[in-house]
């Protein structure tokens, strides 16, 4: 805990060694402890429970706006159950840990902890679903999941404890509405990871080969991270009716005639951390946009020891009128101003305000933006109104240069050269495909990277594989 605190931590330029910097920057900001003796398993610290309490909460208040309830579920998921969707179990089994014993007594039936919650959802969904008045049946949690990843893991990236995993799960009359709710749900995720986590991305339909076990099509939102390779950190999936017969999840419709439901489910989790922390971050520590930040506002008394007392009780004073419009914090601890100046940087609070003698006698507050290091001085009276300007300011200014970058990021390839050119680059490369999806494949076997997936596209121009006309935009490149 003391690390956070160690002002001769140096951390690595950002620039010049990303994957070092963020692993630096996750601890001293007080993000996470990886020390934690289980591999891919790691403690949530206070700093970084509160920003992902915080972002989740803006998340799961636009869910339940959507209609979208918040259960429950267990954590303990029968064998059985999870066996029963052959291509979902498919895309699990090597990932899944199970609970064989309590106490020295070996279980009757291994328990599964969950991976993702369908198989623990659906066949309850099909006691509670009988007439179309039923549905839609709408609802979410917020849990951890776990999987044995095999690869390397990294901490907020890949883990096997999944901690703050939102997932939502639906239910439908029929394929229309699902793909209604997959449209408002991508609605939803798009308007939180641009104007919550003021981060860019980009949102594709995911090739068949890398569609989620069971789902009819998915959709991703990924972001590309500042050394060049894509994260995902949300996706949408239709899910047909294949887990409704699996699980018989039935309804009579208004002809009373027996209607298999149509689902979809999507999720978002830590990740969302670990964008904020790479997309915004710089060598001085986190950079919180205004809406995630737990704490917006940090007050520091300028204390000498002839009026330290009266600077402080103006502090209070100030503290007790802005709390009611912000999350603020006073920082009235006996630690050097300087050091209190390092804590909250590295902490990357949007504004911190500073009152001497000086300001004090002036009636006015110094105010610093984390973000761009401009200070101001401002009288205390427009204080309120010019903190509201210069919030807003700094969460569209934060969005503005995460998209700035992004465009940096993605180029155009008019062959395959150009794609391992673009890719070596650091960058991902943008490409014209067919409708053939065939030709996204071979793409992707004859780069040896990942094809992200496509939109339809909005040039005229021609298939990088085959010369026909194209049809989609796809996206390719190396992968989180
Ligand atoms: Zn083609």
């Amino acid at each position: 805990m003391d690390r956070e605190k160690d002002e001769s931590y140096a951390l690595t330029e950002k620039k010049e060694n990303f994957s070092e910097w963020f692993n630096q920057i996750i601890q001293v900001a007080g993000l996470i402890e990886h020390r934690y003796p289980i591999k891919g398993c790691e403690v949530l610290m206070p700093h970084g429970t509160d920003i992902l309490r915080r972002s989740t909460t803006l998340l799961e208040e636009m869910l339940k706006e959507n209609g979208n309830k918040e259960v429950v579920f267990p954590l303990f998921i029968p064998e059985n159950m999870l066996k029963k969707e052959t291509e979902h179990i498919k895309g699990f089994e090597d990932e899944v840990y199970y609970v064989t014993h309590a106490g020295k007594n070996q279980l009757n039936e291994k328990l599964v902890l969950r991976p993702t919650s369908e198989t623990a959802m659906y066949p309850m969904f099909s006691l509670w679903i009988r007439s179309h008045k039923d549905l839609p049946l709408k609802i979410f949690q917020t849990v951890s999941v776990f999987r044995y990843e095999t690869k390397m893991t990294k901490p907020l990236v890949r883990t096997r404890e999944v901690m703050f995993f939102n997932e939502s799960h639906t239910c439908h009359k029929d394929w229309e509405d699902a793909e209604k709710e997959v449209k408002e749900a991508s609605l939803i995720y798009s308007k939180h990871i641009s104007e919550n986590l003021a981060v860019a991305f980009i949102a594709s339909k995911r090739p068949k080969w890398d569609t989620f076990p069971g789902a009819v099509h998915t959709k991703a939102f990924d972001i590309i991270m500042p050394d060049g390779k894509f994260m995902q950190i949300g996706t949408v999936h239709n899910l047909g009716n294949n887990f409704s017969k699996t699980f018989d999840i039935k309804f009579k419709d208004e002809n009373e005639e027996e209607q298999y439901a149509n689902q979809t489910c999507y999720g978002m989790s830590t990740r969302s951390l670990a964008a904020i922390v790479a997309i915004h971050g710089d060598d001085k520590g986190l950079v919180l946009p205004p809406k995630i930040a737990p704490i917006q506002i940090t007050i520091i008394p300028i204390m000498f020891k002839k009026d330290g007392e009266k600077v402080l009780n103006h502090c209070k004073d100030l503290y007790a009128r802005l709390k009611k419009n912000y999350r603020i914090h006073l920082d009235a601890s006996d630690k050097a101003v300087g050091s209190k100046f390092y804590d909250w940087e590295i902490k990357g609070i949007p504004l911190r305000i500073e009152i001497g003698p000086k300001e004090m006698e002036k009636n006015v507050v110094t105010i610093t933006k984390r973000f761009d290091g401009e200070k101001s001085t401002i009288s205390e009276k427009n204080l309120e109104e010019f903190i509201e300007n210069m919030l807003d300011n700094i969460q569209h200014d934060m969005r503005r240069a995460a998209e700035y970058r992004q465009k940096e990021k993605i180029q155009k390839a008019i062959d395959k050269e150009d794609v391992n050119r673009i890719i070596d680059d650091k960058k991902i490369a943008k490409v014209e495909l067919c409708e053939d999806a065939n030709c996204a494949k071979k793409l992707e076997e004859a780069i040896g990277e990942n094809y992200m997936g496509d939109d339809k596209t909005k040039e005229n121009s021609k298939c990088i594989m085959c010369g026909q006309q194209s049809r989609y935009t796809g996206y390719i490149g190396k992968k989180y």
